[in-house]
């Protein structure tokens, strides 16, 4: 059973740590360094990436993050977790980091405020042929992906149809709507295949 850990600085951390129990992974909430040690894989949660981004830097573990991701930690973001995984944001807060992994430029709050929160069925690319109910809260998009990154999902419907939702880079994936809100755990399945996946193959990540 892999034990994926779920980024608990702020945001909706139970809920992601109910979805992911329920998909066959054991739990462990991540604050601090020491706590990245031992986990094969791990969530950062939708909430507010500028308040995450900060808690980062006083907590030290921005730099542990960025380590253990750019050695092959499978590791994935949604809505403020994708924009923490994202290599370049735009309409961030002045000085705003990210840890970054992703080749992708990601918008914060993009949707815009007429449209703060909205459902949309998303078609996903590998979680079956049923469209994903989608619930985006504040969220951002993916303006741009450089030529390693698989466009997994698109807003289907409105004025924004065609957004690029959900994405794939080996290890690392991030989604811009709240998977963890509803009963689906489709995309969750996903993750957890995912770093199962990555522990049966001895070329993934090297420990230090
Ligand atoms: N707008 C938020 C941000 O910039 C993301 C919203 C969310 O995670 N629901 O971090």
């Amino acid at each position: 059973m892999p034990t994926i850990g779920v980024l608990a600085l702020q945001g909706d951390v139970r809920e992601h740590l109910r979805a992911l129990r329920s998909c066959g992974a054991a739990t462990r909430v991540v604050r601090r360094p020491e706590e990245l040690e031992g986990i094969d894989g791990l969530v950062l949660p939708g909430g507010e990436s500028t308040t995450m981004w900060r808690l980062a830097r006083s907590f030290d573990v921005l730099e542990p993050l960025r380590k253990r991701i750019s050695a092959g930690l499978p590791a994935y973001g949604s809505c403020a977790g994708m924009i923490m995984l994202a290599d370049r944001i735009a309409d961030g807060a002045a000085g705003q980091e990210t840890v970054g992994g992703i080749d992708m430029l990601v918008r914060r709050n993009a949707f815009g405020r007429q449209v703060d929160s909205f459902e949309s069925d998303v078609r996903l690319a590998g979680i079956g042929t049923a469209p994903y109910h989608a619930v985006f809260i504040r969220a951002p998009w993916v303006e741009a992906v450089g030529a390693g990154v698989e466009v997994l999902g698109r807003t289907a419907t409105g004025r924004s149809a065609g957004r690029i939702v959900a994405v794939r880079q080996g290890n690392l994936m991030a989604t811009a709507f709240h998977p963890e809100l509803t009963g689906d755990h489709r995309v969750h399945g996903y993750f957890v295949d995912l770093v199962r996946r990555a522990l049966d193959q001895p070329s993934g990540e090297q420990e230090d």
